[in-house]
């Protein structure tokens, strides 16, 4: 039975027209779904008893369980098992403008970035809409917090789930589902050129975060193995057609892996990469996992480093580390709990 949190407002306004009713019922099922939150299709008193004995014949409410935990001040991690056995998780992060939740999109990863605790897992499956969906569901009614932003950096390559994925965001966005602006929303990829580019001709005004961590060709190959397929200079065209298309400042993301990406020539090699695009580079310090080749860049040389990117006149942060102790890297609380 298909489950309702899988179906767009679209799909649904289109179910409730082809059996007969008007499809101002999708509003408000919608409300009820992901408003007011309800756990069976009995609380929806605004909605006329056949109606409701028909959405219980068509529709499953069922959902994904937390299984697990970790709390910091800062940060809280949730592992979740999913109907076919599978797990997934989702970090709640407390940042100075509200709560923001780091969604899962796929269950392990086919990407095998060298620094990721995901990478070894593999892919097994994509997320369907649903599991991501209640990721944020369930997380606010654990926690009681009101979520009001969304990354798509968990487990997974989004772009490689782009349909679910289009869907989850129209669902979260929609007026009648979670209300969370577009703006509120960022995509991260791994950098998968040709849905990048299916992506500039979307009209979703969600922000596109790319995981670059690396200035050349050489790095990059070493460490993420998705640049053998589309190299720097493929991803740099899209990049740029993105922004024409668009007018949306892209942002980078740099995980700095001592004496691997971190040195000044590097930090010259970005400049000179990213100067002719609007963007903003987001320098991320790497938390060594237990499986993880990796060190940290000290402080020193991620200042330094900083500092010759802000010199040359490019939007420049270093990533507050929150939670570092559970965040680890995407994964790591998935993978030990399957180790256990
Ligand atoms: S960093 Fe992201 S894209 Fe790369 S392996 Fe990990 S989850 Fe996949």
């Amino acid at each position: 039975m298909t489950n309702i949190y899988n179906y767009s407002f679209q799909e649904l306004s289109d179910y409730f027209v082809a059996i007969g009713e008007k499809s101002f019922r999708a509003q408000q099922v919608f409300r009820w779904l992901y408003q007011k939150k309800v756990n069976s299709f009995s609380e929806m008193a605004n909605i006329k008893k056949e109606l409701l004995v028909k959405l219980e014949e068509d529709f499953a409410l069922k959902k994904i369980k937390i299984i697990d935990q970790k709390k910091t001040p800062n940060a809280q991690k949730y592992l979740f098992s999913l109907s076919d056995e599978h797990k997934i998780e989702a970090v709640l992060l407390k940042q100075n403008y509200g709560y923001s939740l780091c969604v899962s999109t796929q269950v392990g990863c086919a990407m095998g970035c060298l620094f990721c605790a995901s990478g070894p897992m593999q892919k097994k499956r994509n997320l369907m809409t649903y599991e991501m969906v209640q990721q944020i569901l369930l997380i606010e009614e654990a926690s009681g917090i009101n979520i009001t932003h969304v990354v798509l950096m968990g487990v997974g390559e989004p772009f490689d789930n782009y349909d679910n994925v289009m869907k989850f965001i129209d669902t979260i966005n929609n007026p009648y589902g979670m209300q969370i602006g577009a703006r509120h929303i960022t995509i991260s990829t791994c950098g998968l050129v040709p849905k990048i580019n299916q992506f500039a001709q979307s009209d979703k005004q969600v922000n596109l975060a790319v995981s670059l961590n690396a200035p050349n060709n050489e790095l990059r190959d070493f460490l993420m193995p998705i640049n053998k397929k589309y190299p720097l200079e493929e991803l740099m065209i899209s990049l740029k057609n993105y922004y024409q298309k668009t007018k949306r400042r892209i942002t980078f993301e740099y995980i700095m892996l001592a004496d691997v990406n971190d040195h000044d020539k590097h930090a010259y090699e970005l400049v000179k990469l990213v100067k002719d695009l609007n963007c903003y580079i987001n320098l991320i310090p790497y938390n060594k996992t237990e499986h993880g080749q990796f060190q940290a860049t000290n402080l020193e040389q991620m200042k330094q480093f900083y500092d010759i990117i802000k010199k040359s006149k490019i939007n420049v942060t270093v990533r507050k580390e929150l939670g570092a102790d559970i965040w680890a890297a995407c994964g790591q609380l998935r993978v030990q709990s399957e180790e256990e």
